[in-house]
């Protein structure tokens, strides 16, 4: 599933592809992909005639916003945008269909159909599901020190399931927790509550720096995440921790282990992050 960095790439993609550009008809294959309104037609006709003026991201959310509209837009598991020239042909899982008065479209595609699409007026995306519940934005400039302390740090809860959790900090996935908690010398099992001020801050540091590494890198190309134009990611090559499993941990040469933490696939360095460091909350 892509991440913050790799939705934060595919927003910056489309957003050169497709701002400025009116919409004049929308066409809906699979009916399930749109969650807002319950009306397809409904859907599609209050899109006609509208501009799209930026696309922005809120967690792992990308929001086009039109003149009048926002359409919110989850990836899921392997959505993809593409421009395509009207005339070109459909490729297989095309699920939606955004024709431009410019004579190009904008196609979402699909294999595995999990992806979904909202439609609301101006700011009321932000209030009501799935944005509502949505936690701190790690690389807003206000992601402060104190706020994610505030968010995370009474918890009893392993700390990796806690990152993973969209409602404390939005748009970490699995690969981005393994690598802030290896960089941070965290294990993936502490609970949240043990972690010392002196862990919370490289943890927060750790955080916003893997996160705006990755997107330089325009996302980690794992399975078959590409950005709006079919280029892949380079960031898997700059992984430490995450897919490593048998390779010398690179600061102190153990071999990284794979385990499973909360139900999901976990990487990390038994040596540098050790289950036992920091039990008390000292200064
Ligand atoms: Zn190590």
């Amino acid at each position: 599933m892509p991440e913050l960095p790799e939705v934060e790439t595919v927003r910056r993609t489309l957003e050169g592809l497709v701002a400025g550009k009116t919409i004049e008809s929308v066409t809906v294959f699979l009916p399930r992909i749109i969650q807002r309104p319950d009306d397809i037609a409904a859907f599609c006709t209050m899109l006609e005639g509208r501009t799209i003026g930026s696309v922005e991201r809120r967690g792992k959310f990308l929001r086009l916003l039109l003149d009048g509209l926002v359409l919110v837009s989850h990836l899921r598991m392997e959505g993809r945008y593409g421009v395509y020239a009207a005339g070109e042909a459909m490729e297989k899982h095309t699920h939606v269909v955004f024709r431009f008065t410019d004579g190009t479209e904008l196609r979402y595609k699909d294999v595995r159909q999990f992806g979904t699409m909202h439609l609301f007026d101006p700011g009321a995306d932000l209030t009501q599901p799935p944005l509502n519940k949505l936690g701190l934005e790690p690389l807003d400039p206000d992601f402060s020190l104190e706020k994610f302390k505030a968010a995370i740090a009474e918890k009893p809860t392993k700390i990796k399931p806690l990152l993973l959790n969209q409602e404390y900090i939005a748009g970490l996935g699995n690969i981005y927790v393994d690598e802030a908690l290896y960089k941070a010398g965290i294990h993936p099992e502490r609970a949240a509550e043990t972690l010392t001020n002196r862990e919370l801050a490289a943890l927060h540091e750790s955080i916003v720096s893997t996160l705006r590494e990755a997107v330089e890198a325009g996302g980690s190309s794992i399975k078959s995440y590409v950005n709006g134009q079919g280029e892949m990611g380079m960031f898997q090559q700059q992984l430490s921790a995450y897919g490593r499993k048998g390779e010398p941990c690179s600061r102190c040469a153990e071999p990284i282990v794979k385990t499973v933490v909360g139900g999901r696939g976990t990487h990390y360095c038994p040596k540098c992050q050790s289950l036992k460091r920091g039990s008390k909350r000292s200064v």
